[in-house]
């Protein structure tokens, strides 16, 4: 008996790693450093008494998707819950638009150094990647989005901000700029905002009917939920109604919709945790570039950050040996040298910001 054969165009594919390791500290996947209230837990357990499980769930989480839409109805800005999509984390989120959108024969863009996912998807659906170029300090040029998008005519061209792995945050003219190019080519423009609580401007209050945008947000982050895995976009109506007819139907569980709900009684509790980690930030930032580091602003729960010496892999390796792990960024191209770390609760940053002074040898 033999093997059947991977698709021609997936053979030579890596998969997606985000190696973990058994260590003290980590802060290397961005999560929340803490787990949600304990009145949430106790509010999804109740839910699931009540779940008649041997149905199919809500197939269009009704009302998950009116509370979400309640939820982005601020600032004079009004969703409607026809203009919410919801799945299983933003990556099946973005693999949906990306099926619906992208697919063999198309090619979608982004702007790197950014969230590799966005061209692993690519891939995955068989579209073709093109990849513009930030500049050296991680700004993202209008012209290289123009010209991107003129030449490569994308069906999908992603903006991620607060970008992932740098943290900064485009400025949001660059949102009009990919706009008025990507409505030039018939395209659709996706703004990742899985950091989007960390800033205080989002595009969702550009999205209209007639405008060629949807924004993607997940409760992994923020919310303290990576383990329930959920994710959701934006966009127009008429646009998810698409997205409705590709995803699989009754992918989102019940008691997903249920967790989403329930964690959605608690904003006050995570508005207060994103203060916390920005105060938090602002110390391992501080402290970073006492140490000597090159540290890049950012507008999310992590810093990228460039150790003095520039060996960004020894200095990881030094921190591991500590217990404590960071992404190790340093190879990635664009990345030079650089680490990433997500910001963790104050105990956590300090054992980082020790061993880190330690591998430096300015342990004072
Ligand atoms: C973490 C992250 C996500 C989240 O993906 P989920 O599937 O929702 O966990 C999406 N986009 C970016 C840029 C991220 O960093």
């Amino acid at each position: 008996m033999g093997r059947p054969t991977v698709r021609d165009d997936l053979r030579a594919l890596e998969g997606y790693h985000s190696p973990q390791l058994d260590v003290t500290v980590r802060l290397n996947t961005n999560e929340a450093p803490a787990a949600p209230p304990v009145a949430f837990a106790e509010a999804v357990a109740a839910a699931a008494t009540e779940i008649e499980w041997h149905r199919y769930p809500d197939r269009g989480a009704t009302e998950l998707r009116r509370r979400i839409a309640e939820l982005h109805s601020v600032d004079g800005v009004t969703v409607d819950p026809s203009q919410v999509f919801v799945a299983n984390g933003s990556n099946e989120v973005l693999q949906t638009v990306l099926l619906t959108f992208a697919g063999p024969g198309r090619t979608v863009a982004t702007f790197e150094p950014t969230y590799a996912l966005h061209q692993h998807i690519t891939r995955l659906v068989g579209a073709v990647g093109v990849e513009g170029q930030r500049n050296d300090d991680f700004t993202l040029d209008a012209d290289e989005i123009r010209s991107v998008v003129a030449e490569h005519r994308p069906s999908v061209t992603f903006l991620c901000s607060p970008n992932n792995p740098t943290g900064m945050v485009d400025p949001e003219v660059l949102v009009d700029v990919a706009l008025d190019a990507v409505d030039a080519v018939d395209g659709l423009l996706v703004v990742d905002e899985a950091y989007g609580q960390f800033n205080p401007t989002s595009a969702i209050g550009r999205i209209a009917d007639d405008v060629p945008l949807v924004v993607s947000r997940t409760y992994s982050k923020t919310w303290a939920m990576a383990g329930a895995r959920l994710g959701y976009l934006i966009g127009p109506a008429w646009l998810i109604a698409e997205l409705d007819k590709v995803v699989l139907p009754y992918h989102l569980d019940a008691m997903k919709q249920a967790a989403g709900l329930a964690a959605l009684d608690f904003v006050d509790e995570m508005d207060e945790r994103v203060a916390a980690i920005v105060e938090e930030r602002g110390r391992v930032s501080a402290r970073l570039t006492e140490l000597g580091c090159h540290v890049w602003p950012s507008g999310s729960n992590f810093i990228l950050f460039r150790p003095p010496s520039g060996d960004g892999a020894a200095v990881w390796q030094g921190l591991v040996d500590r217990s404590v792990l960071v992404r190790n960024t340093a190879s990635w191209p664009g990345l030079d040298g650089c680490l990433r770390v997500t910001i963790g609760t104050a105990a956590d940053n300090t054992v980082f910001l020790d061993a880190l002074a330690d591998v430096l040898g300015s342990g004072d």
